[in-house]
Formats: C-alpha cells, sequence, structure tokens
C-alpha cells in the first residue's frame, strides 16, 4: 500500500506553519509523530495534498517548570519524552505512567501528546490525567494564542474547538503539591492495547478529608468526561472504603458507554465502578505526586 502524493513543508517558526495552513485551508494538514495521521493516510482514510511538519519546531518538545503558572509540557513531546523527564517523574507521576500505559515503545517514540489530544479519541489515554489535574491547553493561530481548560476543548470523536489553521502548542498543569493523581486503564491486553475504560483521579486530602478531588473518565462517553457528581459525593467527606465504593458506583452512573468490539457498555459501566475505586484509592494513598 503506497502512501498517495503530496507536498511537504518543515516551517522553522510557528507563525510560518499557521501561514501554511491558512494558505493552503482544507487541503492542509499538520503532521506530528504521524503515528495516526499517516495510517489513515495511507488506507485512504484521510486525504490531503500538503502536509505541514512540525519537526523543525523543537521548542515544541520542552517540559519545563515555570514559576507561578506550573509544568509546561510542548505539544510536541512525544510519550516518551514524558515517560523520561525528571521534572514529571518528580511533579506528575502519573502523567508520565499514562504515557507509559500507551501502545508500544516505537509509537512512543514518534507519537506526540499534542497528536494524542487533537485526535479527540475518546479511548486516548492522555486527555483524562491532563483533565483531572485541571490542565489548559494553548493554542496559537493566525489571530494570536489562546487557552482553554483542556476538558472544554473536546467537543465530540475526533472534533475539538482547534481551527484549522490553530497550532496546539502546550499544555500547562498548575501547581498541585499537596494532591495525589493516578491514571488507571483497562485494556483487553497487558500492553499495546486501546483502553476499554480509562479513569484518572485527583484528590486533595486535608487529614482524612477529601478536601478535593477531580475524576475524569477515558472511552466511556463522546468525548473525556469529567465525573461531577462522583466529584460532589467525595468532597467534604471522610476517606473509607464504603465511601471509595458508593464513589465506583456514582461514576459508572455518570458515564456514557457505548457497546463496541471492546466491550459492551453495560461491562464498560462496570470497568467504570472497579477502575474509578482503585485510582481515587492509589491518588489517596499517593498523595504526592
Ligand atoms: C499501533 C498503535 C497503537 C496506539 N496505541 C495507543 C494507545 O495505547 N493509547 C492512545 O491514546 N493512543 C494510541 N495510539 C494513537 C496515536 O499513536 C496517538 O494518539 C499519538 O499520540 C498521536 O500523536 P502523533 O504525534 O503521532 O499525531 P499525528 O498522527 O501526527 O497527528 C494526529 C492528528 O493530530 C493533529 N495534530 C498533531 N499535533 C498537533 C498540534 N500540535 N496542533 C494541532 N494539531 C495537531 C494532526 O494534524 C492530526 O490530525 C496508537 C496508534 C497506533 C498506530
Amino acid at each position: 500500500m503506497y502512501l498517495p502524493d503530496f507536498d511537504y513543508y518543515a516551517p522553522q517558526t510557528i507563525q510560518e506553519a499557521c501561514s501554511l495552513l491558512t494558505q493552503f485551508g482544507d487541503k492542509a494538514k499538520l503532521l506530528s509523530g504521524g503515528t495516526d495521521l499517516m495510517v489513515k493516510f495511507k488506507h485512504g482514510i484521510l486525504a490531503y495534498e500538503v502536509l505541514v511538519s512540525m519537526k523543525e519546531l523543537n521548542e515544541l518538545k520542552e517540559i519545563s517548570y515555570q514559576q507561578g503558572k506550573g509544568v509546561v509540557i510542548g505539544a510536541r513531546a512525544t510519550h516518551n519524552d514524558l515517560v523520561n523527564s525528571t521534572l514529571l517523574n518528580e511533579k506528575y507521576l502519573s502523567v508520565s505512567e499514562a504515557a507509559h500505559q500507551m501502545a508500544s515503545n516505537q509509537i512512543r517514540h514518534l507519537g506526540t501528546v499534542g497528536g494524542n489530544v487533537v485526535n479527540a479519541v475518546p479511548s486516548a489515554d492522555l486527555p483524562p490525567i491532563l483533565i483531572a489535574l485541571g490542565a489548559t491547553i494553548t493554542m496559537v493561530g493566525p489571530n494570536g494564542e489562546r487557552s482553554v481548560p483542556l476538558e472544554e476543548f473536546f467537543t465530540g470523536p475526533g472534533r475539538t474547538v482547534l481551527a484549522q489553521n490553530e497550532i496546539v502548542t502546550k499544555f500547562t498543569i498548575p501547581d498541585q503539591p499537596t494532591t495525589g493523581s493516578t491514571y488507571m486503564k483497562f485494556g483487553l491486553r497487558k500492553s499495546g492495547a486501546l483502553a476499554v475504560v480509562g479513569v484518572a483521579s485527583a484528590v486533595t486530602m486535608e487529614g482524612n478529608i477529601i478536601k478535593d478531588a477531580k475524576i475524569a473518565l477515558g472511552a466511556v462517553a463522546a468525548t473525556p468526561l469529567r465525573a461531577r457528581n462522583t466529584e460532589a459525593l467525595l468532597i467534604g467527606k471522610e476517606y473509607t472504603d464504603e465511601l471509595l465504593e458508593q464513589a465506583g458506583v456514582a461514576a459508572a452512573a455518570e458515564s456514557k458507554p457505548i457497546s463496541d468490539i471492546r466491550g459492551s457498555a453495560e461491562y464498560r459501566r462496570d470497568m467504570i465502578r472497579v477502575y474509578t475505586k482503585r485510582s481515587l484509592k492509589a491518588a489517596i494513598t499517593k498523595g504526592h505526586c
């Protein structure tokens, strides 16, 4: 199977990349790691006359800490960059662990956080943990830069608020030094499988009381889903195993799964119940990363 013909550009700056996307309009697509786009291209699922590669935009690969803002992850950071980042390992090990649960080493070497999020696949592994940690996403276009909370970025399967000529540049995770977080994925194989369900939790404790909780569910709705009813059930309560049981039931009730080849809606709901409980317990126990 051969790739169709296309023109290839590798601009040196973000502005140049935006200009090319604007100039060629719907005929052009941005290319990052290519692990999704090139597969669809080869199989004739997508066709573009122009590919605008991000490979020269090295400033978008950085993972850094910015005082007063938090941890900033460049959109071109690969999954292995997230796995191996000392900063993330120290501050948000849950993000590194989520990246480590993805795909194979070859795909993790090429695939990027920007591509994973922009794809807007409901089962994608990085959106739930970034949403649970309250991350914002920043986009640059011809009219300048804008940022939105990541949970507001998704509008449906494969759909987002990103304009055709905008580029995602970074994700910012605000400081939360006393919050414990975790992402737990259930796939049909131990590695290299897409999520049947994914649950991310970020919990802040005050003694034995749950001061704050954010839960994001993956693969059980058209977009990653904040389990707000479940969060409300937890906040202000004393942590007990019984409370986590109730939280699992509540999260299952507010999930909106479909049945597909990876599992029935009923099975997914039950897995959400189990994984929410486990994920919350792990986040509470960690308490520091
Ligand atoms: C074998 C295999 C296994 C996989 N396993 C998993 C898995 O376990 N979990 C999982 O979540 N995903 C998985 N994936 C999906 C995919 O690898 C990831 O979503 C990956 O992160 C996509 O990133 P990329 O850089 O390769 O994106 P690309 O393929 O380059 O681009 C994907 C889309 O995002 C757009 N895009 C990319 N970057 C930007 C940006 N900065 N700004 C604006 N638009 C952008 C592109 O235009 C394109 O529409 C798997 C894929 C394969 C082939």
